[in-house]
């Protein structure tokens, strides 16, 4: 790739320190970012490039610890890195940081906003006061883009002011994971699958983002936010987007842009009429995760609070392909244990000719399932009932298909900000949220916010280390379904 300068505002932050710069070494080690590439970290204390580089350092010491190759060109890759003292809030020292990051005026510039969203507006107009928001220039910013559609709607007006919509970059990393990838190339790379991807052979679909941690240090930022905000606005609707979206006519980015779009306005509305019977929301109590006592959320926050630490939702496409079939959706802080998946059960065979379980004489057949793992262990999984091998009768056994990423490609796993960052780079969109969609989500999300306020309930309080609140397990199990569990 040709020298680009990258400037990450907040260059010392957890963001940049835990994800930004160890997925920049990786490009690094594979040849993709070349010398003259300068990166840049900005922030207010004030420290010198040796300082920031011993730190980037620390920060990077587990990864170049496992791999010989990372650890041979950890010093090379510091030597890219400088650090500016900015306050991004003031008008100050803006003309000596532009002089000296416009003094390459063709290459890519890309300034990363990995600061809090209430910076967004100032730096936007900063970078075009001192003339740096031309046509090479690339913003990146992360959630939350806004707290509901009107404040998204003032960040994205920010943003909109000074820059092309092709000139900014809304990261949900999740569109980065190499799974959630192969769910466009399993549905679009194989006949198998399309023909049988809709209502009449599928039941249901289960979406589950599943976290083991709480909100440690970050109770009162995320007391503003919650889970419905924090994850579904965002990682569950767009993993539902790419589950239910029309075939797109190619991989070009408005094209698939195009499709999530269509899918997200044809969500069925939730607000007050309906939101308690299709959305459960919970809040974790103390109790044990991984063998370890934890505290509740009010325990770590310190006073009383509504904000939800878990979200499932009955969801539904309303149109021709979808209509009918739920999508059941769930995420929440302090369950049993870190998972995200995608389960897509079909419909059972219409008549079964082993037996009947009602009188004992043959088990069940079990639907066939496809499981999308993306985290940990990514793989696919597609279940199918198999004859159990031996002599007697038809045994019948849900057996799954594994297709292990690792096994099968072997090697380490990219992180979603290594391919995302250079996609950021490369000017290419395909992977980012664009501006309507980011305002389709939350118009969808807003009124069941709404109809949660209206109605004064608590969240329904679950333990930790468990999978939410039992009428998370209602929500689907009246509907004679089950939460999606791993057989083996
Ligand atoms: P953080 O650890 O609090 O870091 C914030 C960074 O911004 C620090 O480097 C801080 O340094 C700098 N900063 C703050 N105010 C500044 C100002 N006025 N001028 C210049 N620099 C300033 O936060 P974070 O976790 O990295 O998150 C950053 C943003 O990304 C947040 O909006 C967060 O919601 C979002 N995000 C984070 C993650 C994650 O994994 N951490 C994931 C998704 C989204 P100084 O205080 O020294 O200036």
């Amino acid at each position: 790739m040709a020298p680009f300068d990258l400037v990450i505002f907040g260059g010392t932050g957890d963001l940049a320190m835990r994800k930004l710069l160890p997925a920049l070494l990786h490009r690094f080690v594979d040849g993709q970012i070349g010398p003259g590439t300068r990166i840049y970290g900005v922030a207010r204390d004030s420290r010198s490039d040796e300082a920031w580089r011993e730190r980037v350092r620390e920060a990077v010491a587990d990864i170049a610890a496992a791999d010989p190759r990372v650890a041979e060109a950890v010093d090379a890759f510091l030597a890219l890195l400088h650090y500016r003292q900015l306050d991004l809030a003031s008008e100050e020292s803006w003309p000596a940081f532009a002089a000296e990051i416009g003094n390459s005026p063709d290459r890519v510039r890309v300034f990363y906003l990995a600061v809090g969203p209430s910076l967004f507006a100032n730096v936007a107009d900063r970078l075009d006061a001192v003339g740096l928001a031309g046509a090479g220039t690339r913003v990146v910013v992360e959630k939350p883009i806004g707290k509901d559609s009107a404040s998204a709607q003032v960040i994205n007006e920010a943003l909109g002011r000074v820059f092309d919509e092709s000139q900014v970059f809304r990261i949900d990393h999740y569109l980065g994971k190499e799974t959630v990838q192969n769910l466009t190339a399993l549905r679009f790379g194989n006949a198998l699958f399309e023909p049988l991807w809709k209502a009449e052979h599928i039941d249901h679909v289960q979406i589950t983002v599943a976290e083991t941690v709480g909100v440690e240090g970050r109770a009162a930022y995320y007391d503003r936010s919650g889970a419905l905000r924090d994850m579904v606005q965002n990682h569950l609707l767009q993993l539902l987007c790419l589950v239910a979206m029309e075939p797109p006519a190619s991989l070009a980015a408005d094209a698939i842009r195009d499709e999530k779009l269509k899918v997200l306005r044809a969500l069925r509305p939730i607000g007050n009429g309906n939101a308690a019977q299709l959305t459960v929301r919970g809040q974790y109590r103390a109790g044990a995760v991984e063998g370890r006592a934890v505290p509740g959320y009010l325990d770590e926050l310190g006073e009383p609070s509504n904000t939800e630490t878990f979200v499932s939702i009955k969801a539904e496409v309303q149109n021709w392909r979808w209509a009918g079939v739920p999508f059941y959706l769930r995420t929440g802080k302090r369950l049993a244990e870190r998972m995200s998946e995608i389960v897509v059960t079909f419909r059972r065979v219409p008549h079964s000719i082993f037996g009947d379980p009602a009188d004992g004489s043959a088990s069940p057949l079990a639907p066939n399932k496809l499981v999308i793992r993306l985290q940990p262990d990514e793989g696919v999984k597609l279940w199918l009932m198999n004859k159990v091998p031996g002599p007697g009768g038809m045994r019948m056994r849900e057996v799954a298909m594994d297709l292990s990423f690792a096994e099968t490609f072997g090697g380490r796993q990219p992180d979603a900000y290594e391919r995302l960052l250079m996609d950021v780079v490369r000017g290419n969109p395909m992977l980012f949220m664009r501006r309507d969609e980011v305002d389709a989500a939350w118009h969808w999300i807003d009124p069941i916010r709404v109809a949660w306020e209206a109605s004064h309930d608590a969240p329904k309080p679950y333990t930790a280390g468990g999978w939410g609140p039992s009428a998370a397990v209602a929500l689907i199990e009246r509907d004679g379904r089950t939460w999606h569990e791993d057989a083996q």
